[in-house]
């Protein structure tokens, strides 16, 4: 006899106002960046702006590992870090792909600070350089860094609401309500041996053979961020000269060259990642910028922390249902980071458990079973739908003629082959019903409750191993 199961399942809206738990004083988004203080060894950059040198370029991929340090009182200040930690790995992958550079999840855990008796607070905020550097050699020492990552250390309590990074390195630290903004690109980038791009030194000419020309060398040597001064002001802990509305510059500032000519500074200057008018961060970092870190990756300094680009079509979190001795399913799913444009596409394997990356042998069509934004808020949604393959748009201009659709699960104990939906025409288990077969094709079409209209229905669904499962579904407007 074959096994009939019968789920209840309601599905409701609700709506959670965001809630937000941290202290004042955290709004001034000041960044500390602890630099070597080194001069570029000769050969090492070429002060490239050009995309075309990036053609036929190999992808660097990072790994990233998130630390929330918890406060000693045992409260959860800021429940969301798991998240936010996501959504930083989203951001970094947004800002950086379209120049060959990834950025994989390697998970979030929560460690406690120690107990600190000769700080004044007791125990790890990072209000100075200092102590960031007392925790992250208490981290290392304690297991709390992954050697093969950049870590991300998110604290809280301290008096400010930025983040501290040394250049170039594998640590950073940000204050745990800004993690999932742009500060954590900002910090990273910093990692990545990007300084900011005021100067006090570096002169507005972008000519060089013009004799006060010194981009290469000075302030954070990169030509094609124009040279400034700076936007933000410590006196006042804000930005000045610039309008909030649109983030346009305003000033007249002279640099301190014999010639003193005056700073051209566009919006795009103010809004690039690595300025300084916080606020007005984007998602906007110049080509030049990108090269450097490239040339970076090239000399080794990063090869502990970089893994590879079949990294990214394997899931951070969630399993495969691979048997159905495992039981349900619905138990099983796994999961990819947020900030790729994935398209789940129909594939042909024997493939219970999904196919080797580099194995192309597969067969796949166009029709597509999941598309999912890299702006995708919902991060569980992004999962990897039976009988489909994962293709991620990479944006490279290093792999542009690569087959990037890998991966076929095409497990058949997973697929139901057929099945119908009963709508309760009077909204009650009664036996006023209508009754719609699907086919194969419809049955496990992603959006088959979703394109339900409001009403209470059976969802029966016949597995190729003979198991059926009965979903009773209420769905509500
Ligand atoms: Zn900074």
């Amino acid at each position: 006899m074959k096994p009939t199961k019968l789920f209840f399942r309601l599905l409701f809206c609700t709506f959670i106002g965001n809630v937000f738990f941290m202290n004042a004083q955290q709004t001034n988004p000041e960044c500390v960046v602890i630099e070597n203080n080194q001069t570029d060894p000769v050969g090492t950059f070429s002060y490239s702006t050009d995309m075309e040198t990036l053609n036929n370029c190999d992808p660097i991929v990072f790994n990233v590992k998130f630390w929330g340090i918890k406060h000693p009182d045992g409260n959860v200040y800021f429940p969301n870090r798991y998240h936010d930690a996501l959504q930083s790995i989203a951001n970094l992958n947004i800002l950086y792909n379209k120049f060959g550079i990834y950025f994989k999840f390697r998970g979030y855990d929560d460690i406690q600070s120690p107990a600190l008796p000769n700080d004044p607070d007791g125990y790890f905020v990072l209000q100075t350089t200092s102590q960031y550097s007392a925790m992250v050699s208490w981290a290392t020492t304690n297991g709390y860094k992954d050697v093969n990552s950049l870590n991300v250390y998110a604290f809280g309590w301290a008096p400010w609401g930025g983040g501290i990074a040394n250049m170039p390195s594998t640590t950073c630290a940000v204050n745990s309500a800004g993690l999932g903004n742009l500060i954590t690109t900002h910090e990273i980038s910093h990692n990545l041996y990007l300084g900011h791009t005021r100067s006090a030194n570096e002169h507005t000419t972008r000519d060089p053979l013009n004799q006060y020309f010194n981009a290469t060398f000075a302030g954070d040597q990169v030509v094609d961020t124009a040279a400034n001064i700076g936007f933000y002001h410590s006196s006042c802990s804000c930005t000045l000269y610039i309008d909030p509305t649109d983030c346009t510059y305003f000033g007249t500032e002279t640099d301190n060259s014999p010639d003193h000519k005056e700073y051209e500074i566009y919006h795009i200057d103010v809004i690039n990642i690595m300025g300084d008018a916080y606020g007005c961060s984007e998602q906007s970092l110049t080509t030049g910028q990108a090269i450097r870190v490239r040339e970076k990756v090239d000399t080794g300094f990063y090869d502990a922390v970089l893994t590879d680009i079949a990294s990214l079509y394997e899931p951070y979190d969630g399993e495969y249902f691979y048997s159905s001795s495992q039981g349900s399913p619905s138990n099983y799913k796994p999961l990819f980071q947020p900030g790729f444009d994935y398209r789940f596409v129909e594939c042909n394997c024997d493939c219970p458990l999904p196919s080797d990356y580099y194995d192309t042998s597969f067969s796949y069509t166009n029709n597509t079973l999941l598309t999912i934004s890299k702006y995708e808020t919902d991060y569980s949604i992004i999962t990897h739908p039976n009988h489909s393959a994962i293709h991620i748009d990479l944006l490279s201009p290093c792999i542009a003629s690569g087959q990037n659709t890998r991966r076929c699960y095409d497990n058949y104990n997973r697929r139901p082959k057929d099945g119908s939906i009963t709508l309760f025409n009077d909204g009650v288990l009664n036996g006023n019903v209508t009754v719609t077969q699907k086919d194969s094709l419809g049955i496990n079409q992603p959006t088959l409750i979703e394109d339900l209209n409001p009403g209470l229905y059976k969802v029966e669904k016949n597995y190729e191993d003979g198991e059926i499962e009965q979903d009773i579904i209420f769905k509500g407007n």
